[in-house]
């Protein structure tokens, strides 16, 4: 995945999309580059590493242009390079283009452009877009994108200018989201409303096959065969204090710490003691009560978060669910029939497995929920219903508000699903609310444990490997908490139920192995304190997570990290949180790029 930003107006636009590029940085950084349009010619200039190498290098060369282009790289063809980077251009240097997504068909399309004579200087996808555009190119812009956006499959959101058409960029996209930001005689292109939100939050959303032709005189969209289409102008929910850091040292420690009020809007209208809630998803509790089948499907740590909700629905609604990868379920042959409900999970929105897996559903008759985090994500307009986790803005490529919020809109689906399949009665209803409601407050306090959990790491840094163990609904715990280790701190670490231990990874364990055990004092709490004494025996280091005032695990664990009591459905939130801190504190302790760590981007749009 990459972002890509666009700009055309009156001001300069080499800082604009610097600026805007800084903010989709989370997307992708393996390189950058922008193009303008400078005295009628095309100037590119592009940067293998990080954003502020390109602002440096821009600096040192400044630029006047009252239109471009700018895109930061995930790369998927060709390995990150100066000149794999976008943008790319046609041989003939007549136009520049920027790309995120993939041309699926792009060596067919190179050969018949090789054949026609063209030359090749990258190994990507991409430039075989931009050759294409440039075969296409005769007197109108905008006619040559259609036409080489037809000869194209695959996914892409792809923005082109021109110096023969000096003040127009024509995006258009499939599958992969593009938004046209509205300033006054200004107009802006980006992946994502934060790239311009300082400049504005009125915005139209371009949607799949629609072309747009943008000058600073306004702008004009049509669908592939040309039509106008009318579109409507929204206004971004987010503000610009939500896409900043604000004081915290990194994204991912901001997130981590606005968890307790991004907890409180994932319950907010939706928890009412007197047990009915969720007015507005009556129609998804119907549809979940009557199915043949109930699939959850999501990706990353957002299929951590369904494994904890199978759990979940199955304990407190009585219902069956299976849980599925959806880059493998949307490749195997599930049973599915009118009767089946998919429910898919995405931070994003924009997953391109997820979205993939939530088409094949469609197609063959099964209701599609997802639960998303952004209005007009893709996850939401290709869902029957949405259900919003409403966390915010999250730019940290590591998930971390956005797990524990998925995990909340799922405890109270499965609490709503629980009253109405009469599995919960009113009385325990009353009591998982008044739990729930407590539950931004614990999380405050699971925070507390930040500077204990800053020592810990300290311990650690230098550890080769983690294990962490779970039961029940803690297991996905530990496999989000390996997850966010590995992603950040680049140490390989497993997630494992505890009982699973015995048959293999228990061959690990020597005086070097962190184990971090998952032990709330809930019905498993025995059972888990036996496979805390068999890490002991064989001389693990345990780092437990358990109860306030448990002491029976004290004298096994090196260290006891004590969280808040609370309903055993809720502990996952609670004991996601130090484990969180504990990868980001080991990351920070590495000096590592916690926001933007190797190979990683935020969101996946390919495939
Ligand atoms: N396929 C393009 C490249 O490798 C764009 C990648 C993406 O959007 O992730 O350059």
């Amino acid at each position: 995945m990459c972002g890509i930003v666009g700009y055309t107006g009156g001001r300069n636009a080499a800082p604009i999309l610097l600026a805007g590029l800084g903010r989709l940085e989370y997307r992708g950084y393996d390189s950058s580059g922008i193009a303008l349009i400078q005295n009628d010619n095309l100037i590119v200039r592009k940067k293998q590493g990080k954003v502020e190498d390109l602002r440096l290098s821009l600096e040192r060369e400044p630029t006047a242009s009252l239109i471009g282009l700018g895109h930061t790289r995930w790369a998927t063809h060709g390995v990150p390079s100066e000149q794999n980077a976008h943008p790319h251009v046609d041989n003939a240097n007549r136009i520049a283009l920027i790309h995120n997504g993939i041309i699926e068909n792009h060596a067919a399309i190179k050969e018949f452009l090789l054949s026609e004579g063209y030359q090749f200087y990258t190994s990507t996808d991409t430039e075989v877009l931009a050759q294409l555009v440039g075969h296409h190119f005769h007197a109108n812009l905008a006619d040559a994108v259609r036409a080489a956006v037809n000869q194209v499959e695959g996914s892409y959101s792809i923005a082109v200018i021109a110096p023969e058409d000096p003040l127009t960029i024509v995006a258009a996209r499939n599958g992969i989201p593009l938004i046209i930001g509205i300033g006054e005689g200004e107009y802006f292109i980006a992946s994502d409303t934060a790239a311009f939100l300082e400049h504005t939050n009125q915005i139209i959303t371009l949607e799949d096959h629609e072309i747009a032709v943008i000058t600073p005189a306004g702008v004009n969209v049509s669908a592939a065969g040309q039509q106008h289409i009318r579109k409507e102008i929204s206004t971004v929910a987010s503000n610009l204090e939500q896409i900043e850091k604000n004081g915290f040292e990194h994204f991912m420690l901001k997130e981590i710490y606005d968890q307790p009020r991004a907890l409180e809007a994932a319950m907010r209208g939706r928890i009412d003691p007197g047990g009915i809630n969720y007015h507005e998803i009556e129609v998804v509790l119907s549809y979940l009560e009557n199915a043949s089948r109930i699939y959850l499907t999501a990706c990353g740590t957002s299929w951590h978060a369904a494994l904890i909700g199978e759990y979940l629905l199955e304990q407190i609604a009585g219902v069956a669910v299976e849980v599925e990868y959806a880059s493998e379920f949307r490749y195997r042959q599930p049973l599915i029939d009118k009767k089946t409900v998919v429910v898919a999970i995405s931070q994003s929105g924009e997953t391109a497995d997820t979205l993939a897996a939530m088409k094949m559903a469609k197609e063959q008759g099964a209701m599609v929920i997802g639960i998303a985090n952004t209005v007009g994500s893709s996850v939401s307009l290709a869902s029957d219903e949405t259900i919003y986790i409403n966390a915010g803005p999250e730019i940290g490529v590591a998930s971390t508000k956005s797990f524990t919020s998925q995990v909340m809109v799922l405890i109270l689906l499965a609490k709503a699903l629980g009253e109405r399949t009469g599995r919960l009665d009113a009385r325990a209803a009353a009591n998982m609310a008044q739990a729930i409601e407590a539950l931004p407050e614990m999380a405050n306090a699971s925070l507390g444990t930040a500077g204990q959990v800053q020592e810990i790491a300290a311990q650690f840094e230098r550890s080769r490997d983690f294990l962490y163990l779970g039961r029940g609904l803690n297991f996905p715990v530990a496999l989000e908490g390996a997850l966010k280790m590995k992603e950040i701190s680049y140490i390989h670490a497993e997630g494992y139920p505890a009982a699973e231990m015995k048959h293999g990874p228990i061959a690990l364990i020597d005086e070097n192995m962190p184990v971090v055990c998952i032990a709330p004092r809930d019905d498993t709490y025995g059972k888990i304190l036996s496979n805390i004494q068999e890490v002991k025996a064989r001389r693990g280091r345990i780092i437990a997570l358990t109860s306030e005032g448990d002491k029976g695990i004290n004298k096994l664990a090196d260290h006891v990290i004590q969280l808040p009591e609370t309903i055993p459905a809720l502990y996952p939130i609670l004991a996601a949180i130090p484990l969180q801190l504990l990868a980001y504190h080991i990351a920070v302790g590495l000096d590592l790029d916690v926001d933007q760590p190797r190979n990683l981007a935020k969101c996946v749009t390919v495939e």
